[in-house]
């Protein structure tokens, strides 16, 4: 199926110069939604996954079904202050300033295999965030999943050491 053309691209959102992704578009058509819970589920067989990990906020709706599917839990990583319980936080650079996600301290055991399920690889910020938060619980992050990834960003560099696999990309 050719998921690329369920995606609207929306331009100068959120702010003049960026072509916006917008996913749901694919999300609202059954065809494409089930092919992209499909195949990333698909790139995940065999590979002992125990933990989805997904960053807010589309990481969760890509990220739950694909737990159900590959019989992995499900692991939010928020914004600050969201997470009720005790929390492991990481702050990490933007073009300008700064951001923080944050994991439950006792999300994930020391040795389990957990693989990120996000909808973007942009610059990559995100996702590694997410890979440290993992591993300061002693987690393994065995794969990376995109549903798209902006290859002119070069986001691959900063996740090198890890398995990342794209459905779409855009050059
Ligand atoms: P990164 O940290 O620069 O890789 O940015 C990736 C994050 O930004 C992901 O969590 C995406 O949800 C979000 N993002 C950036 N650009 C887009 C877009 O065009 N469409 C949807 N999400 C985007």
């Amino acid at each position: 199926m050719d998921l690329k053309s369920t995606i609207r691209e929306i331009q100068d959102f959120p702010k003049e110069g960026i072509n916006f992704k917008d996913i749901t578009t694919l999300l609202k058509d059954p065809l494409a939604l089930k092919a992209t819970i499909d195949a990333i589920s698909e790139n995940l067989k065999d590979k002992g996954i125990e933990i989805i990990a997904g960053p807010e906020s589309r990481g969760f709706i890509v990220g739950v079904p694909v737990a159900c599917q590959v019989g992995a839990g499900f692991v939010p990583v928020r914004k600050p202050g969201k997470l009720p319980a005790k929390v492991e936080r990481y702050e990490y650079e933007l073009e300008y300033g700064t951001d923080v996600l944050e994991i439950h301290h006792d999300a994930i055991k020391p040795g389990q295999k957990v693989a990120i399920v996000d909808d973007l690889l942009a610059t990559g910020g995100t996702v590694l965030a997410t890979a440290r938060l993992i591993e300061s619980l002693g987690g393994i992050v065995v794969s990376v999943q995109f549903l798209m990834e902006l290859n002119f960003l070069n986001g691959r560099e900063k996740l090198q050491g890890y398995e990342v696999q794209s459905l779409i990309t855009y050059d």
